[in-house]
């Protein structure tokens, strides 16, 4: 019987409970979920600061921490495009087929609605504290991030000496100030 495929796609800098929590919703939808890894091109930057690499084995990692079973996903990097009215077919030259699309992006949903797609948007959790941009605050804050991310998530992080890295990203240089 063939497989019904859903696909979530995002930055995921980094991934969160909030990715987490969607997963494991939109698996119960669906038998499969492919997890697209947006942006890949981008890393060493304050709103990017994780490479394509790194996200993948947070992601990896953090799907193994909660029992998820191997053969329901796939994570694949996705480099963005300079051409929106393309993207979608970008999209699908890189994944497996699917039949809905999972976002709470709006240009997103848009695109892939005037491709015929059915979109689907999952429910937000704890969005106000559950986002990539709160976890990056708090890194550089030196405030409780690691109670918004898989324990994975922190191991990967300490492991590239992430914090480090978000904390010298975020120094100006003299002649910048
Ligand atoms: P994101 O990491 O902010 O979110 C990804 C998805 O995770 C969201 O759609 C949402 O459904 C889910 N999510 C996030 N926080 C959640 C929470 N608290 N609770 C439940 N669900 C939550 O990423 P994004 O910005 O939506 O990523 C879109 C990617 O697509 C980007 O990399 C963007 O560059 C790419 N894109 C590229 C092009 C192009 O190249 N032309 C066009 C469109 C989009």
């Amino acid at each position: 019987m063939h497989k019904v495929r859903g696909i979530l796609i995002g930055r995921m800098q980094p991934v969160h409970n909030g990715h987490m929590a969607v997963i494991k919703q939109i698996l119960n939808e669906v038998d499969e979920i492919i997890i697209g890894i947006g942006s890949a091109q981008a890393s060493h930057e304050l709103k990017d600061p994780f490479t394509a690499g790194e996200r993948i084995v947070m992601m990896s990692q953090a799907l193994a921490e909660k029992d998820i079973d191997p053969s329901r996903y796939y994570i694949i990097p996705m480099q963005d495009i300079n051409f929106n009215a393309i993207w979608v077919s970008h999209v699908k030259m890189l994944t497996p087929p699917f039949s809905i699309v999972y976002s709470g992006n709006p240009l997103v949903k848009q695109l892939f609605n005037e491709e015929g797609y059915e979109v689907r948007q999952p429910p937000l959790y704890d969005r106000k504290h559950l986002s990539g941009s709160e976890v990056r605050k708090r890194i550089l804050n030196d405030d409780d991030w690691q109670e918004l991310v898989p324990k994975a998530v922190v191991d990967v992080i300490n492991e590239i000496y992430g914090v480090e890295r978000l904390k010298n990203l975020s120094v100006k240089e003299v002649s910048e100030l």
